[in-house]
């Protein structure tokens, strides 16, 4: 049984991936799990070779150390490909020819409608009927499908470790997109299952993709993993961190003089694991962590000072 961290390689990561990170780790090795790395490179553009050894490295220096081999998501579109073909055959799933902009359109004529409670954007449902004479008329004009799920707007709960219970309905979400390239929530659940991941630590962003991963995981006969959910930290604007909110990764840190030590420290100290000035290392928090008692106030990044 194994927990995970699983980023996508499009960038580096800064203090907020890092104390995700952490925590998965933490979590992972204070309950005797396996701690696995997986790059999740399925968009082919914005991923890179040199983001994806740089976080490995940023791992390896704050002491996250993993085990056996990362797994790559661009390795494995052939895998996803039979699941898919699974959910096709179990007529779990439609083919939607929508672009972007019909869906918008249709989303802002529907908006006074009376609706089934969905999560916010969610698709409207145009393509969920088309006859096959529909199909092959869009085919003829040069559509390719992508492959949605679906759905009744069922409401899923989470039993979240860190955030307690969530609800939220599930609506049709795209599994395939029209250029053939699995989407996240499908990927995200056969990986999970395939590594006997049991354990499943992320930024709390994903929370409302949740309900979508476990009703999936019915669907697709797979084990649900239990959730931690980790709240983002924030830039001081309020949004969530990103690069332009000055030196946020382990080498804008360092070239201001900070140690990597420093860098686990705060972390530490931001999750109620240290107490302010004390040097730790990722080793030394193990025995402390609990997911129960962890600190989950909003974190900024000026709470991440030396
Ligand atoms: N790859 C996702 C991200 O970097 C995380 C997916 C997950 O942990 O389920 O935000």
């Amino acid at each position: 049984m194994a927990g995970r961290f699983a980023p996508s390689p499009t960038g580096e990561l800064h203090l907020g991936n890092l104390r995700t990170a952490l925590v998965a780790w933490l979590a992972a090795r204070s309950t005797g799990r396996d701690y696995l790395v997986r790059m999740e490179d399925l968009d082919r553009v914005t991923s890179a070779a040199e983001h994806e050894q740089r976080q490995l490295d940023d791992l390896a220096a704050l002491g996250l150390d993993w085990d056996g081999p990362v797994l790559r998501q661009s390795d494995r579109f052939d895998l996803y490909r039979v699941e898919i073909d699974r959910l096709v055959d179990g007529g779990f799933v439609y083919h939607c020819y929508c672009s972007r902009r019909e869906i918008r359109a249709e989303i802002e004529a529907a908006a006074s409608a009376p609706h089934v409670h969905l999560p916010d954007g969610a698709y409207p449902g145009t393509c969920r009927d088309l006859t096959r004479a529909d199909r092959a008329e869009r085919e003829a004009a040069g559509r390719r499908p992508a492959i949605r799920l679906r759905t009744d707007g069922q409401v899923v709960a989470v039993e979240d470790r860190v955030v307690g219970r969530y609800e939220g309905a599930v609506d049709d979400v795209v599994l395939a997109r029209a250029d053939g390239v699995p989407a996240y929530n499908l990927a995200v659940v056969i990986d999970d299952a395939a590594q006997g991941v049991s354990q499943v630590v992320r930024g709390d962003d994903l929370l409302t993709s949740t309900p979508r991963q476990i009703l999936l995981q019915r669907l697709l006969d797979l084990p649900t993993p239990e959730y931690l959910h980790v709240p983002l930290v924030h830039g001081d604007e309020g949004r969530r961190l990103a690069k332009r909110d000055g030196a946020v990764t382990i080498g804008e840190l360092q070239e201001e003089g900070w140690a990597v030590a420093d860098v686990v420290s705060v972390l530490a100290r931001s999750l109620g694991l240290a107490t302010p000035g004390e040097r730790v290392t990722a080793d030394r928090l193990v025995d402390r962590f609990d997911p129960t008692t962890m600190l989950r106030d909003p974190t900024r990044l000026s709470d991440l000072q030396r």
